[in-house]
């Protein structure tokens, strides 16, 4: 049986089934005589509960890092926020009632106000609540879970969704694989399959009614799918596809070394996109040679006040000495649109995403914006720092910038403390205005990069958040193509400057070889997509990227790009996960 979901890890993955149900406990509200035992009863599974998350964040630090244990550092604060644990004691005592009842309430309670938030940030605080409720619950009641931490063959999870504490605790020598019910790419069990590099096919709906244990299941990360006791030819095929993929990926490891140059010599750079210093390694492993686009906005999401200059200056200062001397491109605070702080309330807006955004926020919060650009000067002077300005509609921004720029410089010096003075500035060309007037842009700045998630939002009119119109979100799309080389063009006719590109569209594999054939100098993308990426470009000469350039730009649609590169690809004897 076969069965769709969603590729959440790229990978074949074959094994036996695990299906990891957890018990649906049922909750009776009683009344009970005495309040102050039940009280107690919750303070014993309080405190088991937070012995088992220190236990789960040890071996996370061990086998994951220390990053991704810090999930289970908030999981602990939960359990020791008044907030949670009064509302409890209050529930029992105010209404005489047992304390898995009074459990389950408060935890219903507060995921529910966090899950409301429609906020990414707010959502991901829900799901720790609702883990750590869970096991506060489990505790109460008495109620074993499986222990998935030693398995004793290679296995396949089969789950409705997997909770943080859950990945943490796996066998990861074991476990092969997860398919599950629920999910999306960006959901924790994703993100976690990804850097674990098992994978995962989530979103698959029922797959849990599905299989048994000991069934074999296929995992196919990259058509994502999830195959069910295979017959004997779809055991066989996959498994030659399994060691096609791994062959592949090695061959792509040993890349790792040696320069994205095209077979005529022309030299490109691949650098990741960042949105903390965690993400660093990743770029280190992947072969990237610096970054192209470090969100900070992330560093003052994951923050319950506004990080101040000190803190930011300590997070790009690690990330810009752990490159060395190669380039950090550091872009200033992008927030608006989707993204919000929980500190800094901002208006309910019709159009977020064309509304008070970004640079125009920074233009208003003067304070926060210099904050931040001080911080950005003075670990500049620890290694190859630039700085980017997001969302610029015209030169004036641009100049307006600059002019903030040059009173923190002054402010700096008459402090004394030191900065490069020479450092780079540039701007993300990601609105078409500024695609447009990016010769009159390009006098002003060091160097472009193009954003073309908000460039094939802005010039295509479709909402990139929206699933109903996203058939018409085509980076391949002319329009887009005509753009890209307008911005490469304005950036070319000036010595020594430079045009980059750190939308999706850079990490894209079906457009490398028009945009290595339009000129673009750098393309910055998702770490574990620069191998291929730097595959494609080492099969090529520059002299047949432009012609294959040129020809795109003579197609009328996005549609005949993509089968006309598709062919290109074919006949370079490439092929693309
Ligand atoms: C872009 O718009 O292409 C971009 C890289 O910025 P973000 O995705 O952060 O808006
Ligand atoms: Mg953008």
């Amino acid at each position: 049986m076969l069965k769709e979901g969603i590729v959440a890890s790229p990978g074949i993955a074959i094994a036996k089934a695990f299906v990891y149900e957890k018990v649906e406990l049922e909750v009776k509200e009683v009344k009970v005589e005495d309040p102050e035992a039940e009280v107690a009863r919750v303070k014993e599974a309080l405190d088991k509960s937070k012995a088992q998350i220190l236990a789960i964040k040890d071996k996370a630090a061990r086998d994951l890092g220390a990053e991704e244990a810090e999930i289970f550092e908030a999981h602990a604060m939960v359990l020791e926020d008044p907030e949670f644990v009064d509302s409890i004691t209050a529930e029992i005592k105010n209404n005489s009632i047992n304390a898995e009842a009074a459990v389950k309430t408060v935890t219903d309670r507060f995921f529910q106000i966090f899950d409301a938030m429609d906020d990414p940030y707010f959502s991901a605080r829900a799901a720790d609540i609702r883990d750590v409720g869970t096991r506060v619950l489990n505790n109460v009641m008495g109620v074993e879970t499986v222990d998935i931490s030693a398995l004793d063959e290679d296995t396949i999870i089969i789950a409705e969704d997997l909770a943080p504490s859950d990945t943490a605790q796996m066998d990861k020598a074991r476990v092969k694989g997860f398919a599950t019910n629920i999910g999306s790419r960006t959901s924790h069990t994703a993100i976690m399959a990804r850097s674990l590099e098992i994978p995962a096919v989530l979103g698959l709906g029922d797959i849990t009614s599905c299989v048994k244990n000991g069934d074999t299941v296929i995992v196919d990360g990259l058509k994502g799918v999830a195959v069910i006791n295979p017959d004997e030819a779809e055991l066989a095929d996959y498994k030659k596809q399994q060691a096609d993929y791994q062959a592949y990926m090695k061959e792509l490891g040993e890349l790792k070394g040696l320069k994205a140059e095209t077979k005529d010599g022309r030299v490109v750079e691949l650098v990741g996109n960042i949105g903390s210093p965690a993400d660093v390694d990743g770029v280190h492993k992947n072969g990237g040679n610096g970054v192209g686009l470090y969100r900070t906005e992330f560093l003052y999401m994951d923050s319950d006040e506004m990080p101040d200059e000190e803190k930011q200056f300590q997070a790009y200062k690690a990330v810009i000495e752990s490159f060395k001397g190669e380039p950090v491109i550091i872009r200033t605070l992008d927030i608006g649109g989707d993204k919000k702080l929980p500190y800094l309330p901002l208006e309910e807006e019709m159009n977020p995403f064309l509304g008070f955004r970004a640079i125009r926020l920074c233009f208003r919060e003067k304070d926060l914006f210099k904050t931040q650009l001080k911080a950005i000067l003075r670990a500049s002077a620890f290694g190859n720092a630039l700085i980017m300005f997001p969302m610029i509609s015209g030169v004036s921004e641009v100049r307006q910038a600059k002019a903030i720029l040059a009173e923190c410089m002054q402010e700096l010096d008459a402090a004394g403390i030191a900065y490069d003075k020479d450092i780079k500035i540039g701007v993300m060309i990601e609105i078409p205005s500024a695609a447009v007037t990016s010769d009159i842009i390009a006098k002003e700045v060091d160097f472009f990069s193009i954003g073309t998630n908000d460039l094939c939002q802005y010039t295509l009119a479709v909402d990139r958040m929206n699933q109903e119109v996203s058939y018409l979100y085509n980076p391949l799309h002319p329009a887009i193509l005509r753009l890209v080389k307008t911005v490469i063009e304005a950036s070319h006719s000036h010595e020594g400057k430079f045009t980059g590109m750190c939308g999706e569209m850079a990490g894209d594999p079906l457009a490398t070889l028009i945009l290595l054939g339009l000129g673009l100098d750098e393309f910055s993308m998702s770490a574990s997509s620069i191998p291929q990426v730097k595959k494609i470009i080492r099969s090529v000469s520059y002299e047949d990227a432009k012609a294959i350039a040129d020809a795109a730009l003579h197609l009328e649609t996005g549609e005949e790009v993509k089968a006309m590169v598709q062919e290109k690809i074919a006949e370079l004897g490439l092929k693309i996960v």
